[in-house]
Parts: C-alpha cells; sequence; structure tokens
C-alpha cells in the first residue's frame, strides 16, 4: 500500500532530527547510560547501528545531489538518462515531499509519430522533434517541474514537491502537454504535427512508496495507453497491474503457444458485392488459451510485438493459412484468395517474399491466390529500402496486395500509386452508419472514385448490415467483409460456411435485388 502522506513526512523529519550534530553529539552519553542501566541493545544501535545509517543516507544524498538534480531542466534535452538515474531523481523528490509535508506525481509521455519520422526522415530529424518537443513540454510546466528525456521517443515529468497533486490538477497538465505537443512543429522544411499517449502515476496512487514503484507505476500506466491507441491517457490503478501483469505471463507462455498451434487462424469470408460469390478468406490470429478461453490479437498482440514475436506469428499463420487453403481445395471447394496479415516487423525482413513464395510453393500453391495484407501507414515508408523492396518483391512474383484500413493513414495517392497494391480495404470507420452519415457516404464514394481512377480493386471493411451492403454494392464497391456476411470464423466452422451458409447468403443478396432494395 502506499505510505501515506503524513507517515512520510514523519520520517523525513525524523531522520532530519537525528543527522542534527547537536543531537549526535548526545549518542555517546546516552549510549553508556543506556549500557549502565543494562540496556545493551540499545547502545549498540545508538553506537554503531544509528551512525552507520547515517552516514549511509548522507552518502547517498551527496551522490544525488552529483547527478545535478537541481539541474534539472538540463535533462530535458540531449542524451536520455537511464532509469536509474531517473529513479533516484523521483527518490529526491519524495523525500523532499516527505521533509515539506508535500507531495508528487509523475507522468511518462511518448510520442505517437517519432518512429515514422525517424523513419522517414532518418533518426535526426526524428530527434530532433523529441528535442522540441520535450523543449515545449518544459515551457509548460512550472521551472521547479523537471521534465526529463528517457528514451528514444520518451519523457519523464516530475512534479515539484507540491500541496495537491491529484487527478483534477494532473489532467490539467496532461491538458498543457498534450496542447505543447500537438502544435505542428517546423523542421528542416517540413511541418511535422505529434501526438502523445500518457501514463500518470500520482504518489498517493503508487503500490508502494519509493521512487522505483513510482516509476513503474507510470511506466505502467503508459503500456496501457498506448495499447489503448494514439493520444490515450491512462491512469495507474491496480487493474491496470492486473492486466500488464496479465500481458507479462502471456508473453512467457508465446514460444509454446506459437509452436503447439495454440496461437491459430480464423477465417472472415469476402464476398463479391454485387454476386455475393466468395472471393476469399482473411485469416485472423486467435489464441486458444487453456485458461483465459479464446483471446483476440488485441489481447496478445501487444505482448507478441514487445517480445519481439511478430515475425514468428506471421510464419504461424502463413503456414496454417495455406494449409488451409490446400485442404480446401482437396476437398473441392472454391477459394479463390486467403489474406494474410504482415507486420510493419517482417517487412522490414530482407528475406520475406523470398520465405513467403518458398512456403506457397511448398504447398502446391500459386502466389495470385494469397492476399499479403500490408498497413496503410506502411506506405508512408517509401524511404524505407528493406520495406520498398519486399513490397516490389511481393508484386514481381505475383502476390496480391492489399492495402489494410485505408484511410486512417496519411497515404496519398502517389504513396498508392508507388507501392503498386490491388486493393485498399476501406476502413471499418467509414462504413459503419454509412447509411445515416451524409459524409462518410461523400469520402467513401470519394475513395472508390479514386481507385477507379487508378485502377484499383476495392473492399469495405466492417460490413454489418444488410443496408449497408446494399449501399456498397449501389456505390460500386467490389468486396464486402464483415460481420453482416460472417464473423471470423475457426477452421471446421468455416469449412461448413463455405458448403452451406455461403449459398444461403448469396440467395439473400439476391432477394435483395429482386426486391429492389439493392
Ligand atoms: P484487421 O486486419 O483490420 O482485421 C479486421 C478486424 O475487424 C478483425 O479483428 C475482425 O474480427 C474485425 N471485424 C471484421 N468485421 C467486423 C465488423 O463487421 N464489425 C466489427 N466491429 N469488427 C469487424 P480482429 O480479428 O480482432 O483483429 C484485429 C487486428 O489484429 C487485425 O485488424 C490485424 O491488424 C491484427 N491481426 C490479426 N491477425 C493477425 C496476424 O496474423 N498477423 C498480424 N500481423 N496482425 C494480425
Ligand atoms: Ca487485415
Ligand atoms: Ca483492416
Amino acid at each position: 500500500m502506499a505510505r501515506a502522506p503524513e507517515m512520510t513526512a514523519l520520517a523525513g523529519r525524523l531522520r532530519m532530527w537525528l543527522a542534527r550534530v547537536d543531537w549526535m553529539m548526545l549518542f555517546p552519553a546516552t549510549a553508556a547510560l543506556a549500557w549502565g542501566l543494562g540496556r545493551d541493545s540499545m547502545a549498540v544501535v545508538l553506537v554503531a547501528v544509528l551512525p552507520i545509517f547515517l552516514a549511509l543516507d548522507s552518502r547517498r544524498r551527496g551522490r544525488r545531489a552529483a547527478l545535478g538534480v537541481l539541474d534539472l531542466a538540463d535533462l530535458s534535452a540531449g542524451r536520455p538518462v537511464r532509469r536509474g538515474t531517473l529513479i533516484a531523481i523521483v527518490d529526491d523528490v519524495l523525500d523532499e515531499c516527505g521533509r515539506l509535508g508535500k507531495t508528487t506525481a509523475m507522468l511518462m509521455i511518448q510520442l505517437d509519430e517519432i518512429n515514422v519520422a525517424g523513419a522517414e526522415w532518418g533518426d535526426d530529424l526524428g530527434d530532433a522533434v523529441m528535442n522540441r518537443v520535450t523543449a515545449r513540454v518544459s515551457s509548460a510546466m512550472r521551472g521547479s517541474d523537471a521534465v526529463i528525456r528517457c528514451g528514444e521517443d520518451t519523457m519523464a515529468v516530475v512534479l515539484s514537491p507540491t500541496r495537491r497533486a491529484d487527478l483534477d490538477v494532473v489532467m490539467n497538465i496532461v491538458d498543457r502537454i498534450q496542447s505543447a505537443a500537438a502544435e505542428p512543429l517546423a523542421l528542416d522544411g517540413r511541418s511535422v504535427r505529434v501526438g502523445a499517449c500518457i501514463g500518470i502515476c500520482t504518489a498517493t496512487m503508487a503500490p508502494h512508496s519509493g521512487g522505483a514503484a513510482l516509476v513503474s507505476a507510470a511506466e505502467c500506466a503508459l503500456r496501457l495507453a498506448r495499447r489503448s491507441g494514439e493520444g490515450a491517457v491512462r491512469t495507474f490503478n491496480a487493474d491496470i497491474r492486473t492486466q500488464v501483469e496479465t500481458d507479462r505471463q502471456l508473453a512467457h507462455q508465446i514460444p509454446a503457444a506459437l509452436e503447439s498451434g495454440a496461437i491459430r487462424p480464423w477465417f472472415q469470408p469476402q464476398v463479391d458485392a454485387t454476386t455475393g460469390a466468395l472471393v476469399g478468406f482473411e485469416a485472423l490470429a486467435r489464441w486458444h488459451h487453456p485458461d483465459l478461453g479464446v483471446l483476440s490479437p488485441d489481447k496478445f498482440l501487444p505482448a507478441l510485438g514487445a517480445a519481439g514475436r511478430m515475425g514468428d506469428l506471421g510464419e504461424v499463420m502463413l503456414r496454417a493459412s495455406l494449409a488451409t487453403l490446400r485442404d480446401w481445395d482437396r476437398e473441392g471447394l472454391d477459394v479463390p484468395c486467403i489474406g494474410v496479415n504482415i507486420s510493419l516487423e517482417e517487412l522490414c525482413d530482407p528475406r520475406l517474399a523470398e520465405r513467403i513464395a518458398w512456403h506457397v510453393d511448398g504447398f502446391d500453391l500459386t502466389p495470385d491466390r494469397v492476399a499479403v495484407e500490408i498497413l496503410e501507414t506502411v506506405t508512408l515508408r517509401e524511404h524505407d529500402e528493406v520495406v520498398v523492396r519486399n513490397v516490389r518483391a511481393l508484386r514481381a512474383a505475383g502476390f496480391r496486395l492489399d492495402l489494410d484500413d485505408f484511410g486512417t493513414g496519411a497515404a496519398s495517392i502517389a504513396h498508392i500509386a508507388r507501392f503498386g497494391v490491388h486493393r485498399i480495404k476501406i476502413d471499418r470507420s467509414f462504413v459503419s452508419g454509412l447509411n445515416d452519415c451524409e459524409e462518410r457516404r461523400r469520402v467513401v464514394a470519394a475513395i472508390l472514385g479514386l481507385a477507379r481512377q487508378l485502377d484499383i480493386d476495392t473492399l469495405a471493411e466492417g460490413v454489418e448490415s444488410l443496408e449497408e451492403q446494399a449501399l456498397l454494392a449501389e456505390m460500386g464497391c467490389a468486396h464486402l467483409q464483415g460481420y453482416g456476411i460472417a464473423r471470423p470464423m475457426p477452421l471446421p466452422e468455416a469449412t461448413a460456411w463455405i458448403r452451406h451458409r455461403g449459398a444461403a447468403r448469396i440467395t439473400d443478396l439476391r432477394d435483395m435485388r429482386a426486391r429492389g432494395t439493392a
């Protein structure tokens, strides 16, 4: 449990008292008196234990002072500080809080787009962005607060001892930090805009006293904020710790789960918008966990990514998907194509295209049966040689290229044309509620028009209702995918769907059209 601020204050005052020279001079006399009264253990404490403790404490303080704690502002620029230094600084602020009967809070801030900036324009510019944003955050804080750069894209803010550091106060600071970070930056003739995820922990929220606990708790909250998407803010609480601990446990189980087939694909169909015919399936990862049930990717992809195992996931998913496609072929089921999601980590492997081609060949399939799904944001990496080479090689080898989550990134027409994708998958956020939102309809119409001009196929993701299906078909979207057609299914169910429900769904669409609703 967190140490109550009054207790911390009392402990601080006691230590200051004991360290006073006039008090120390009384130690020998008091020890002699204790000895005379037969209180041997008290005498030992006074002549040995207490002086040693005070000497060590004073050395620790000296070391901290040498870190330049008073010049905290300097730590916001230049090279990031080590975690140990950060903890020492927070320890010092907490000590100070104890002495003054005040409190503090800490915020861990990670910039969202810094990696993209770094990858696109080189590390120097990524670094410059970080320095400029850190300076801006510094100027948004009081001079006595510490803004400390502690990673490539991370900084910590530690409030100087203050009377109140509750959530209201901290959220006010968060607003200031986020607006400071979000202002566009003019760098090297470009305008750069970055968002920031923030993890918060106040001294009273922390699970234990001390700098290490406060830093870990703020890091924990930041990790959760990152999982929740760009610009998210999370505060530390016991539930967060449970989630982060679950993440940690899952991370340990990942290698066995990948090996045993506990992580395997489920399949979601994609259909032709006009005929309702099956055009393919997307393979989506699911973890059949012995204790936690079936886990969706948002529960385990962060742990997999952090463990650097996205490549292994890709390999497992690809092989299982290819084996399934081959089995469906053998059963005489007509599935033209299977879509597999490729992570950025895999796209950075110079052997990716070769490896995929080798597996496809091993299953006696041809590359045109596999749609490689890359995220729209990947096309922003037009200067990343390995990524560009891979995409070109995949295309040259005859694989189909799908641009996933289209509309969420900032890809321009030039990017799409350069990457030579075959199909864009219009993100679910534009599709859901399409019928009731004129603006969304206009955006989708514009995307469909652009695709037509570029001779690129289209697929709408997240199609949930029959009305959406009908409208998208009418607007000229070629393919549909979503719960309205079918949810992702485990293999036996997907096979049964192809055999039975697929035919029924086609009749549905034809009925609708006959009734004039499509
Ligand atoms: P995604 O590639 O955009 O996949 C589509 C997601 O939308 C899937 O979530 C799917 O279940 C969900 N979805 C489909 N239709 C609907 C609908 O009508 N309504 C709603 N609300 N959702 C719908 P899922 O399976 O949870 O996957 C989430 C993300 O995880 C995927 O998004 C993909 O980015 C990633 N992912 C999944 N499997 C893999 C994999 O094997 N490798 C990699 N690298 N990423 C994967
Ligand atoms: Ca996908
Ligand atoms: Ca998608």
